[in-house]
Formats: structure tokens, sequence, C-alpha cells
């Protein structure tokens, strides 16, 4: 197959900074600011491959959520305080009165970029969305996370595009993707890879957890002790797992849960990632989508609460989405 020659698409609203998390939250929305800033000041995200999001419909969010999560969300936020201070009452994610509007417009910016990617606008797309989604359940926001973006990504790539059949989602967050698992673990369309710390929040991710009924063997968990050999073993998990399970899926379109709060500097773990880790978890799933999904990824932001690491992981993500070449 040629090179691709298509730009990497960066899906972006104003609009994400407007879900306000309180004061001294890690879920800032300073967190958009600098990745956008990082992006633009490197060339990566200029005016042509920039594209707005559009929101998510009610019946999008269902593919994933069931209608008393959608209204309770939709009434809860109506009372909010206007700083972000209110707690949803599902679990621990910050409020405000705009956050259902953001949210629909995170999961949305998955869908955009899902339609751009498979209609040839952009090789591959990275979407710089909050909320996070991969905690979100059916019925159940928690863990800073609304709605689950990147399931319902999946979902709706699969029910509009009928040649999406099996679609693959990484997730390399410090955190396992617990809301993410949930919502495919009975299907055998979607296989769902995680490395995340072992004895992090949310506590889920156990390696002999593989999925129910249709869904075993579509659940891939690797969960990795933090500290000096975190790194080692999630590149491990990479070679030796995901890479050779891939082998018998064969995802037509991979997508990224690409949580930059496992890199060395964030608060929140003990993994010990560096930029160049992530810009070789990339270039491996990157690989993957080369040789079975017509180099179709869509990765979308997840957690990563130190600014400074988590402007330059995504750059250093980025760069390599962007790059022409293929490296393996
Ligand atoms: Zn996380």
């Amino acid at each position: 197959m040629p090179p691709p020659t298509l730009p990497t698409l960066i899906i972006e609203d104003p609009l994400y900074l407007q879900h306000l998390t309180g004061p001294f939250h890690v879920e800032t929305p300073e967190r958009a600011r600098v990745v956008n800033q990082a992006l633009m000041q490197s060339g990566l995200k200029t005016g042509q491959n920039t594209r707005t999001p559009r929101k998510a419909t009610k019946e999008e969010i269902l593919l994933c959520h069931t209608e008393d999560y959608w209204q309770l969300v939709q009434d809860e936020v109506k009372y909010a305080q206007t700083d972000g201070s209110t707690e949803l009452s599902t679990g621990d994610v910050n409020i405000c009165p705009s956050s259902f509007e953001v949210a629909i417009r995170a999961a949305g910016g998955v869908l955009t970029a899902v339609d751009a990617i498979l209609n040839k606008e952009g090789q591959n797309a990275f979407c710089i969305v909050r909320p996070p989604g991969h905690h979100a359940r059916k019925a159940q926001g928690k863990g800073f996370c609304l709605f689950n973006n990147i399931a319902i990504g999946a979902r709706y790539a699969q029910k509009k595009y009928p040649f999406i059949k099996k679609v693959l989602i990484v997730d390399w967050d410090l955190h396992h993707g617990d809301g993410t698992e949930d919502i495919f673990k009975d299907d055998p369309s979607v296989f769902y890879f995680s490395t995340h710390e072992q004895g992090n929040y949310p506590g889920t991710g156990d390696t002999l957890f593989a999925g129910e009924g249709e869904g075993v063997g579509t659940i891939l968990n690797c969960p990795i002790r933090g500290g000096e050999e975190a790194r080692f073993e999630i590149l491990k998990a990479f070679y030796k797992k995901l890479i050779p399970a891939m082998e018998t899926f064969v995802p037509n379109l991979v997508l990224i849960s690409a949580g930059f709060d496992a890199h060395f500097l964030d608060p929140l773990g003990r993994f010990n990632l560096t930029e160049r880790d992530f810009a070789e978890l990339t270039i491996l799933t990157k690989e993957i989508a080369r040789r079975y999904a017509e180099n179709r990824v869509i990765s979308i932001l997840e957690g990563g609460y130190h600014l400074l690491a988590l402007a330059q992981s995504v750059k250093a993500h980025v760069k390599v989405l962007a790059r022409r070449e293929e490296i393996l």
C-alpha cells in the first residue's frame, strides 16, 4: 500500500473549555488549552487540518447509554453550581450548567472524526475533547467522565459504515477504562485492550476478565505495577499481547483512548512513560491500523494531569500520527 498522503485532523472546540470542574480539580479546562497551544506552536494544528465538532444526538448517545442516564445528566447540570463545584450523583464527576452541552459535543467530536476519516478527508485524527469518557458506564458517569466518547464513536462507526465490522480500542491511559469494558464486554465486534496501573482507580481490569457471553476473548486487560518496570511491561504488553491478538481479530478501525496520565510526571499514578514512549505506542498502534484497517486511527484524549507533560506527550503522539512514512 502506498504511504498515506492525507492530513492528520485535529478536532477541537473552544466550548470544551466551558466544562468547569471547580477550583483545584485536576481535570481542568487548562488541559485542553495547553494541548491546543502545543499543537499550534509546533505546526501540527493549523487552520487547514482543524475540524469543529458537531453535537452528538440523543439517539447517538443512546448507542452506549440508557435513556434514564441521559435524562439524569441533563437534569443535574441544570441545577449545578456555576463554578463547577457540584458533583454528579452517580460518581465523581464535577459538573457546571454547561457540562451537558460540552459533553454531547465531546462525544460529537469523535463522531465528526469518524465521518471525516471514513470519508477519507484525513488519514487519522486526534480529538482534544473534554470531559474524558472511558470511565462512563451505560448508566453511570464517574471518574471525571459523563458520556463514553470513544464507545459512542465505535458503535456509530459500525452503524453508519457497514464495512466497519470490527473495531479495536487501545487504551493506554493510566487507569482501566471500566466504562468501555462495561459497554463492550459481551460484544465480540469491539476488542478492548488496556494497560493500566494495578491497584489504582477504579480497581477493575483484572487479567482474568476476558469478556462475557459472545464477547469472551475480546477484552484484553493488562494490569501493570507502578514503578520502575512499568514502562518495560507496558511496551511488552503491546508487543507480546496486543499485536499477536490482532492477527485473529483483524480490526477495520482503530481507536485510541489516549490518556497521558501514564507519564512519569503525572500526579495520579506511578507509571513512568516519557514522551518518547507515547511516540512508540503510537507507532505500534499505527502499524496495526496499517496492516488491517487501511491506516484508520482516531485518537481521543482521556486523562493526563501534569500540564507540561500532557502538552509534550500529545505533541509527540500527534507528530507520529502525522508522519507520512511508515516505520515498521
Ligand atoms: Zn486516567
